[in-house]
């Protein structure tokens, strides 16, 4: 048997028999790479759409949210890490087909309007992104909604195969520095050209979501290169300027304060319309 090289995210991961790949949902199954978290779901909630956060994406609408295990980043404040590091053996989980899934979003719908459709979303949810395509096709087929809420750190023949399916999206842009990227073990060119094509797909409306980590990514230079980057690519882009909280493995710093996401938010108010805060709670401080 031999190796085999996945192709799905920048990582390129080379895979002998019976390995697992860094994001720990995929891996060499008999010669080929398999998506092995495929349909096996570890939470499922009805969320509010802001919570995804979408702020100008049908407001007020709820959709059933959906995540697996497994990541092909290592963000040290992830929220989810419980999930997001975990492979097949470090967290519960069921398998929900594709049908299954979708019927369950179609009673919901039945007896809740404003149910309007099913997010891929807490974990990374496009490194089982099979799962994500034939979920979205069936979704689609019971009249209701896709929303995708990924880190976009994949191969754009992976969007490629998404997109047309997805109506709404949030993307992580979590630096525009490549270095920052590198360190997460992702690539700042491969996010940056999935929210370039998710943003040039008809009918799908695009948010971005930037995190801002105390020390790590949260200068004016750099909100200002990010939202002038983003601004170039559609000025109606919306952008969350959120708050980080400590978590995992970054515990040896204070939460964002919320006057600097503030701050933040007016520099990247020099290039984009749609800037929201993120964790902050209702007022200014
Ligand atoms: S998707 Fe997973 S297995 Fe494939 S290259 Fe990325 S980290 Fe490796």
């Amino acid at each position: 048997m031999s190796s085999v090289t996945c192709e799905v995210c920048p990582r390129g991961c080379v895979l002998t028999p019976g390995k697992v790949g860094a994001c720990r949902a995929r891996g060499n199954v008999d010669g080929a790479v398999v998506g092995l978290g495929y349909g096996r779901v570890t939470s499922l909630a009805v969320d509010p759409v802001e919570k995804k956060p979408l702020a100008r994406w049908r407001p007020g609408t709820r959709v059933l949210s959906l995540g697996g295990y497994g990541c092909n980043l290592r963000c040290a404040w992830c929220q989810n890490h419980s999930i997001s590091q975990a492979g097949e053996d470090d967290v519960g989980w069921r398998v929900l087909s594709p049908a299954k899934l979708a019927a369950i979003a179609g009673a919901l719908h039945a007896e809740d309007a404003a149910m309007v459709g099913v997010a891929y979303t807490y974990n990374e949810p496009l490194v089982s992104w099979e799962y994500v395509r034939d979920t979205a096709r069936m979704v689609h087929a019971e009249g209701l909604a896709n929303v995708l809420v990924s880190a976009g750190c994949v191969r754009a023949q992976v969007v490629d195969e998404v997109a047309p399916l997805i109506d709404a999206a949030n993307i992580d842009l979590k630096s525009i520095r490549p270095e920052t990227y590198r360190a997460l073990g992702g690539d700042l060119a491969c996010v940056q050209e999935t929210i370039r094509r998710l943003a040039a797909e008809p009918g799908c409306h695009v948010e971005v979501t930037t995190l801002v980590v105390p020390g790590v990514n949260d200068s004016a230079s750099e909100m200002d290169e990010l939202a002038a980057w983003l601004a170039d690519v559609d000025p109606q882009l919306v952008l969350h300027v959120t708050r980080f909280f400590p978590a995992w493995r970054m515990t040896d710093r204070g939460p964002t304060p919320v006057a600097q996401v503030y701050d933040l938010m007016d520099v990247a108010r020099r290039h984009l319309a749609h800037v929201y805060p993120g964790n902050c709670g209702t007022r200014r401080a």
